[in-house]
């Protein structure tokens, strides 16, 4: 498995690990993907021996959406791009849910994101999979080092670099600090809401198996693909100078955060569906809690910024065509 960044690139944000922190953090990034594999392997035996109840189920899509919703909502739209305000309780429920996505502490996780779309698909991007070559095995070795093994690499993002606002704010960084202890409750959580309804305890270990540790693997599965597939394959309707793309099968199974076009083209909205017919949970909840006064100050592009977008991308694509019949 490269452990190594090929898009290292020589920046004061970004530092090498001494041989202790890097321990640590492989320690921990291998932990978030086997140990929720192992709890996934458990709960496929129990969905083929039959030895599960509807409550797992449920627990598996109510916990899944928690894992999404604290992701997408709270690190990705509220921390990492302030698409919005909210609240003290608010930014609570956001942290708190986020943590339990187990993708990482609040500082590592709002540094990488802000540090992805700082280099996005050039050297320094933490985990692009256009960096690796041009041949199709070189583009696959691509595409599993930005869904995974980058995780792993012997570099971090430095704090006061990427994200100032965030280490200079109490609140955040207890979140930050209460990681572990997050991630634990959102493991334990539905086993003991299975316990409570079925009254027996294996329903406890069905429901760490089902709402904790095989959500964990397959929600985290899905927003992986944000940042290997969500950058290769898809739509590109607005002109990035990346190769961000909106894909709708991972739009819809992260909540909208495939539509990573979009995303790049205006990284401050709250909403990643420039249209509303485009899949895009969050940004739909994110509405309706402004709506209802949850949520302030929601940031979206004007049509007019959207319009202009749009006519710069078919400028870029005119101007290519007309270069290949030149060339013709
Ligand atoms: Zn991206
Ligand atoms: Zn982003």
């Amino acid at each position: 498995m490269a452990t190594a960044n090929p898009a290292a690139v020589a920046h004061p944000g970004i530092v090498r690990l001494d041989p202790i922190s890097l321990r640590t953090k492989r320690l921990s990034a291998l932990s978030t993907m086997t140990l929720p594999l192992i709890g996934t392997a458990a709960a496929t035996w129990f969905l083929f021996t039959g030895n599960f109840t509807a409550t797992d189920i449920w627990l598996f899509a109510g916990m899944y959406f928690v894992h999404m919703f604290g992701i997408t909502v709270g690190f990705h739209r509220y921390l990492a791009h302030k698409a919005f305000k909210s609240g003290p309780v608010f930014e609570a429920i956001m942290m708190i849910t986020a943590s339990m996505g187990a993708q990482g502490p609040v500082m590592w996780w709002v540094t990488t994101h802000r540090r992805h779309h700082r280099f996005s698909d050039q050297e320094g991007d933490p985990h692009s999979p256009n960096l690796h070559g041009r041949t199709f095995k070189q583009r696959m070795h691509g595409l599993w080092y930005a869904h995974m093994p980058w995780m792993l690499s012997d570099e971090n993002s430095k704090w006061s670099v990427f994200a100032p606002d965030v280490l200079r704010d109490r609140r955040l960084m207890y979140f930050h600090r209460t990681y572990f202890t997050w991630v634990a409750s959102g493991v334990i959580l539905p086993g003991l809401i299975g316990l409570a309804v079925e009254q027996t305890w294996m329903s406890f270990v069905t429901g760490v198996a089902f709402g904790g540790l095989a959500r964990i693997f397959l929600a985290n599965q899905a927003a992986w693909m944000v940042g290997s597939v969500c950058h290769a394959i898809g739509g590109r309707p607005f002109e990035n100078e990346d190769k961000s793309a909106n894909n709708w099968p991972v739009a819809l199974l992260t909540f909208g955060e495939g539509l990573q076009n979009n995303h790049h083209a205006f990284p401050g909205s709250y909403r990643h569906g420039v249209t509303w017919r485009e899949p895009d949970l969050s940004g739909w909840i994110i509405a309706g809690l402004g709506k209802i006064g949850v949520v302030r100050e929601l940031r979206e592009p004007t049509k007019e910024q959207i319009q202009k977008k749009r006519d710069q991308a078919a400028a870029m694509a005119g101007a290519g065509r007309s270069a290949t019949t030149r060339t013709e």
